[in-house]
């Protein structure tokens, strides 16, 4: 009964406390975007579960720190094999579960999820050192400490490349992990907890524990035996775990929305302009980093927008576990919902359809057809206000400054795209651009020794390489005097 078979595998619907399986009174549906299929009760956790689940993690502290990197790596390598054994399951799960593009999963995603371990128990072996400098001489000595328990709060949209991406880092500086997945995706987490054990991380030392945002994910945030926080989500969550961390003054990182532009200037490649501005819709446009707004010069706009339409009309929408797919429906009907009321709302306000502009209603379901709207007014809420579905708008530009002026004004600052024939003018568009990261003439290349977060509202902090070292750790500076030895 605590049990269900999905996609071949069996995933266990409690939390995962100190090696055990743990349920709670109440449940709640992991319900399948593809086709509303009720696919588990998931176990709803509170306060009590997660006192339990951080006690856990505090008590697997001291011997998970005392591992040391190498030890810790091997574990993590382990974990990694046993995700790419079962890569086609957990592939065929998350589509099932978030109802991405299993294609993706299969192909992208999951093995991130592998590298995600991989990475990061390396790169604490072989990367995580700084040179020792002297001061009059002295030796400072600096050392990445594990910290305690990090608790992660993570998202429905790729849920178990951004759990992996925080856990990875976490399990590898020392830390010990409690995760609250997702309410809308909690089955892959679940899977990855077995796994861990499987992998050999000792009990207590990866902790998950499922439920609501407002409960599970409150309770974990406020409570004072956590080291540290980290949270890829919306701006309001943001806000409030951020008023939970003040106060235990738990350090926290947050990877939030975005609203990022996409600048074709008028000597762009005007082809792979518009195969890039169409790869904004991946993932049905629930994709943090997506450059949503095109910024396009008013000399090849025209051209641009028949271009583009054209592209959008070829994109195949419908069921994700199909090969020749290319956009699946949103997470859920509360999700499409917002989607289409922002987009009704835009057009009221007299906004232009370029492309698609509502539900699919050939399909049903969750299925929001791409949408391209031009001419929305200036501040407007589409043009400000993150989306989070298949819905792109055009504006264009005469000049670099206005292209600049236009991009930076949003409360954003996640990514940017720039589709640029000059070297010289794309330096200059790049150096002003706030942003986390910045794409020229490519999109979404991902490096994970690359700093990543957002800038503005989009975030605080940056992950990646030492950086995230520097957060989960505590960086500390050992002074050795030269003198006082009694050899
Ligand atoms: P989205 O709009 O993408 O669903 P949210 O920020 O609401 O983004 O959710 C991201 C994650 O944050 C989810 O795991 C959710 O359960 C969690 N969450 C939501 N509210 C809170 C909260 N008040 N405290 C802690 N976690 C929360």
């Amino acid at each position: 009964m605590h049990q269900v078979q999905l996609a071949g595998l069996t995933v266990d619907t409690r939390h995962a406390i100190g090696g055990e399986r743990v349920a709670s009174a109440e449940t709640f549906e992991s319900v399948s975007p593809i086709d509303g299929a009720v696919l588990a009760r998931i176990a709803r956790g509170g306060a009590a579960e997660v006192d339990a689940a951080v006690a856990a993690a505090r008590a697997a502290f001291p011997a998970w720190r005392d591992l040391g990197p190498r030890g810790r790596g091997e574990i993590l390598h382990r974990l990694a094999d046993l995700v790419e054994r079962d890569l086609e399951q957990l592939a065929q799960l998350e589509t099932l579960d978030n109802g991405a593009l299993l294609r993706s999963h299969r192909r992208g995603v999951m093995p991130r999820v592998a590298h995600n371990l991989r990475f990061f128990a390396d790169w604490a072996v072989d990367e995580l050192h700084h040179e020792p400098f002297e001061t009059r001489g002295h030796t400072n000595s600096i050392s990445w400490d594990p910290s305690g328990v990090a608790a992660l709060i993570t998202p429905w949209n790729a849920p178990l490349m951004l759990a992996t991406w925080k856990i990875g880092p976490a399990l590898a500086a020392g830390d010990t992990v409690v995760l609250k997945p997702a309410e809308w995706t909690p089955l892959s987490a679940s899977y990855f907890a077995d796994l861990a054990a499987e992998a050999g991380v000792p009990a207590g030392v990866f902790n998950v524990v499922q439920g609501y945002g407002a409960e599970a994910g409150a309770a974990l945030v406020a409570h004072p035996g956590i080291a540290r926080i980290s949270f890829t989500g919306s701006v309001p969550t943001a806000k409030s775990i951020a008023r939970a961390a003040a106060d235990n003054l738990t350090p926290v990182s947050f990877e939030l929305g975005g609203k990022s532009p996409l600048i074709v200037t008028d000597d762009a490649d005007l082809d792979l302009a518009v195969e890039l501005a169409v790869e904004q819709y991946d993932n049905a446009g629930q994709v943090c980093l997506s450059g949503t707004r095109l910024l396009v010069h008013e000399a090849v706009a025209e051209e641009f927008a028949a271009r583009f339409a054209e592209a959008a009309a070829r994109l195949r929408q419908g069921d994700p576990r199909e090969e020749s797919t290319q956009i699946g429906p949103q997470i859920h009907r509360v999700h499409l919902d917002r989607v289409a009321g922002f987009v009704a709302r835009a057009t009221a306000e007299g906004a232009r359809v370029v492309v698609g502009g509502g539900a699919n209603d050939e399909l049903g379901g969750l299925y929001f057809r791409p949408t391209l709207l031009a001419d929305a007014a200036p501040g407007s809420e589409i043009l400000t206000a993150e989306v989070f579905g298949p819905v792109l708008t055009m504006q264009t530009f005469s000049s670099d400054a206005e292209a600049l002026e236009l991009a930076n004004g949003t409360e954003f600052g996640l990514a940017a795209v720039v589709v640029c024939g000059d070297r010289a003018r794309a330096e200059r568009l790049t150096k002003n651009l706030v942003a986390g990261t910045i794409w020229v003439n490519c999109f979404f290349v991902r490096d994970l020794r690359a700093p990543f977060g957002g800038s503005k509202k989009s975030g605080v902090g940056r992950e990646g390489g030492t950086w995230s070292f520097d957060f989960y750790a505590d960086v500390k500076n050992t002074v050795y005097a030269p003198s006082g030895w009694k050899e």
